[in-house]
């Protein structure tokens, strides 16, 4: 160290504090990175590598961007994964006495990035932060440029916490260490790449004060300790004042139906399964909102469905009314899409970063309340009555924008421009001598013509030389003698200047500078005034987002032809002419064939699906959990009619989608999630099951789908779709008296075979396959073969049927005996031996990392 220069020493003393980022250090106009930073960056950006003497003999590797364009650097390399650690001069270096002082003044990361194409406009930007303490643990959720904070807990529990992670698809997240390790190890459920930063530092009364007393309080322990820590990394990041976190909110696991990542992902809510694009999920569909907050707050209710009916009947209430007045949409139409993203706009003033620009646009959105107010308040819903008497207006911070921001600023607020005139006396009187100057300077230009006979003398500006009088080379001689005093020689012309002129633009040089400080230091007051006031322009943000929600979801239950569901506490659903929302918009001409479902307690609770491939039954059978979902976030439901029961939680398995991974490790994947189903399924519960069993051997494959089939009928009891190819399964009508079998009728004429798409009672016909194979053109001889084998296999099936039934009827009292034939299997596999299947495969599972 000691050979290094002062400054690569200062340098390499700051860069201490920033282990973890590049460290942007300002040399003048320059950011300038050092040593391995350099190296890295010079890949990662594409610039050119250089070095630097630094005292040592070898030279310091050193590259650098230039501080006007130093954002966009900033951005990709944060959009890389990187922090950014900014560090400034923090002493005029005209007046420094040795190396000028440096210090950080914020450090961007993934998580906490406010501008730019990583904040994208319709998505949150998160930053979490995962802790356990007392038995418990808690997450926190935070979206800086918006300042929602939103905090959780329960009982420890890393499945849980994976899973409420998964809703999040946050960008970075911070925390316990351990936690964070186990977290990584299941970035394949969490979304796009995390940045994980262990962490350990924040004071319990950094988080009191940010929030107040009275929040504070009501916190549980680790939710207060969760929250002082993520407040504790953002204060030592941003090094200001985080004026946009102004409140918190906890909720509850509880609250909310649970649908664990996979679910997320198998019924394709917010991006689909192969694209992961936004497009073609649930979400797309619903989205018709126009402003970005409520694009934000409807991906919010889509990952988090109610279960609370009175809060469902609620926002019901509102879409109704809206989807019966087409006039009121439209005219709400009109006022959302003048109003810009206020969330964003109030973080970016509570920020500091907020420009003129984005006082007019918050100018413009509030001219829109007043309107908005009343269209709630005079329309037919009682959710819009309450929302229109909770809106604040916000007139008097419009009318302070009004008189002080001109309406057209600039969008740099070191260059003027930015205040009204009539705002300020002292600004204007500046203003008046700038113009004043400027117009001695005007008419200075026609008297020196006069006074000189040259016609094209002019008096001109530029930043080095300040003003001047120039005349061509041609019109030298007419110059007068001792006037002029030269400034600058040009190829057909010179530049004097004369000793009035110089005095005039010192007074307008320096009425200007006056101005431009003045300007700014107004525009600076304005800004805080209005930031004192951001929990009122937050809380008028959340209700605009909300109406924009409720018009976005009558628009999509009025194009869409949906109806308002019939909630329930009870057990029932009864769906008539239901249909799968998403395949029905995508079809182009085909038209969509609606499907009823009927699941009733010590009824039909089970139905057993068969059909061959591509008839439709995983798209019925998403198509009931999806109907269930919009009903649960408050939604008009694509069927004919739909009574839908309250459902806890919705439990996937759906082969297709991890088919990817391949063989065996989707039947390991398949044999884990349906352990978590045994463990966590409730009676109010939807299980959807997509090719049970398939991954392994027939005879295994068949023996765990019976089991499981009737585990989830005798002992949980909760509603089930599954849908199966071991057509032999269908045998368990018999012996299980709420499952029912189903299939989806296809037409065979000739050699064509016409997919009805209509889900019909009873099994299907089990020899499609070998029909299908003929038609694929197998030799005769195989297809012969096949029958007769096919003949062989129903004839033993049979024979086990009657065993079978024996065998179950004693199970459901408590003495199923174990060693039963069944379905031409060797051996009949109890429910307990399946659990002990499971389980083991569960622990390889977990062995392997899978
Ligand atoms: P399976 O699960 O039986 O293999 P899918 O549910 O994947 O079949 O359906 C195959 C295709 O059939 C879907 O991609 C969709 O385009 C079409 N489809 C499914 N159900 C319907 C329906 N009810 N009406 C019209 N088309 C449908």
């Amino acid at each position: 160290m000691a050979n290094y220069t002062p400054m690569i020493q200062q340098y390499l003393s700051v860069k201490a504090q920033a282990k973890d980022s590049f460290l942007f250090f300002r040399l003048g106009d320059f950011y300038e990175m050092f040593f391995d930073d350099a190296i890295l960056a010079s890949k990662e950006l594409e610039i050119t590598l250089t070095g630097r003497d630094g005292g040592t003999s070898e030279k310091i590797p050193m590259c650098g961007v230039p501080y006007h364009s130093a954002e966009n650097y900033i951005q990709r390399l944060i959009e890389k994964g990187y922090k950014v650690a900014i560090c400034e001069q923090v002493e005029d270096p005209a007046t420094a006495k040795g190396v000028v002082r440096r210090e950080i003044v914020r450090v961007v990361t993934p998580g906490t990035i406010m501008e730019g194409k990583t904040v994208a406009e319709h998505t949150n930007n998160y930053i979490l932060c995962v802790t356990e303490q007392g038995g418990n643990m808690a997450l926190v959720v935070c979206d800086l440029s918006t300042g929602e904070l939103y905090v959780t807990s329960a009982p420890a529990n890393k499945e849980w916490l994976r899973d409420e992670i998964g809703l999040y698809d946050p960008s970075e997240i911070i925390g316990d260490a351990e936690l964070l390790e186990w977290i990584k190890s299941q970035a394949s459920t969490i979304g796009k790449p995390v940045v994980y930063t262990p962490w350990d530092r924040g004071k319990e009364e950094t988080g009191r004060k940010q929030f107040g007393e009275a929040a504070w309080l009501r916190l549980e322990p680790e939710r207060q300790q969760g929250i002082s820590l993520l407040v504790g990394y953002l204060s030592e990041t941003q090094k200001r004042s985080l004026g946009q976190l102004t409140k918190i909110t906890a909720y509850e696991p509880e609250q909310y139906m649970i649908l664990d990542p996979f679910t997320r992902r198998n019924l394709e809510l917010v991006e689909t399964v192969r694209e992961r694009s936004k497009k073609g999920s649930l979400l797309w569909l619903l989205d018709k909102t126009e402003t970005s907050m409520g694009a934000r707050l409807l991906r919010r209710w889509v990952d988090k469905p109610l279960l609370q009916r009175s809060k469902i009947e609620e926002r019901l209430e509102a879409v109704d009314a809206l989807h019966r007045d087409f006039i009121l949409r439209e005219d709400l139409r009109i006022l959302l899409g003048e109003i810009y993203d206020l969330e964003r706009l109030t973080g970016r003033i509570a920020f500091g970063s907020a420009n003129g620009r984005d006082l007019i646009a918050l100018k413009s959105s509030l001219r829109q309340a007043p309107a908005l107010k009343q269209l709630c308040a005079t329309s037919a819903s009682d959710t819009l009555h309450k929302i229109a008497a909770s809106i604040d207006i916000c007139e008097d911070l419009a009318e302070m924008i009004e008189t002080s921001i001109a309406d057209e600023p600039p969008i740099s607020l070191r260059d003027g421009g930015i205040i009204k005139k009539g705002f300020h006396a002292h600004l204007d009187e500046l203003r008046e001598a700038g113009m004043n100057g400027k117009r001695w300077i005007a008419e200075l230009e026609v008297s020196e013509r006069k006074l000189t006979g040259i016609k094209s003398l002019k008096i001109g500006y530029n930043k080095v030389f300040g003003y001047y009088i120039e005349v061509t080379k041609a019109n030298l001689s007419m110059l007068p003698e001792g006037r002029y005093e030269r400034k600058q020689t040009l190829a057909n012309a010179e530049r004097y200047v004369t000793p009035e002129l110089k005095e005039k633009e010192r007074l307008i040089l320096e009425a200007e500078e006056q101005m431009v400080d003045l300007e700014y230091a107004l525009f600076q007051e304005v800004r805080e005034k209005i930031a004192a006031e951001i929990t009122r322009l937050q809380s008028l943000a959340e209700r605009i987002a909300e109406i924009d929600v409720y018009r976005s979801l009558a628009v999509v239950a009025s194009d869409g032809k949906f109806v308002r569901p019939v909630l329930s506490e009870g057990y029932d659903m009864v769906i008539e002419q239901g249909r799968h929302p998403v395949v029905e918009s995508v079809l182009n001409d085909a038209a969509f064939i609606a499907n009823g479902t009927d699941l009733r307690k010590d009824a039909a609770s089970i139905l057993l699906i068969t059909g061959p491939n591509m008839a439709g039954k995983s798209t019925y059978m998403r198509q009931v959990a999806l109907i269930s979902i919009l009903a649960q976030i408050g939604s008009f439901v694509p069927a004919g009619k739909a009574e839908i029961p309250l459902i806890d939680r919705i439990f996937t398995r759906i082969g297709a989608a991890d088919d990817l991974i391949g063989g065996q490790s989707t039947f390991m994947v398949e044999m884990a999630d349906i352990q978590i189903m045994t463990e966590k399924a409730t009676p109010r519960s939807l299980i959807i099951i997509d090719e049970l069993g398939r991954g392994t051997s027939t005879s295994e494959g068949m023996a765990i789908a019976q089991a499981v089939i009737e585990y989830v009928h005798d002992h949980i009891g909760c509603k089930a779709l599954v849908s199966t190819h071991f057509h032999e399964l269908a045998m368990l009508e018999k012996s299980l008296a709420n499952l029912h079998n189903y299939s989806m009728a296809v037409q065979e004429s000739g050699d064509k075979v016409h997919f009805l798409r209509k889900l019909i009672p009873g099994a299907a016909d089990s020899s499609y396959g070998i029909y299908c194979a003929r038609l694929a053109g197998l030799p005769e001889g195989i297809i012969d073969r096949a029958y007769g084998l096919l003949q062989g296999f129903e004839l033993s099936a049979a024979e086990a049927a009657a065993a079978q039934q024996e065998d179950h009827d004693a199970s459901v009292t408590g003495n199923r005996g174990t060693n039963g034939a069944s379905l031409g299997m060797s051996r009949q596999h109890t429910s307990e031996d399946v659990k002990s299947v499971v389980s083991s495969q569960q622990a390889f599972a977990d062995r392997n990392g899978i």
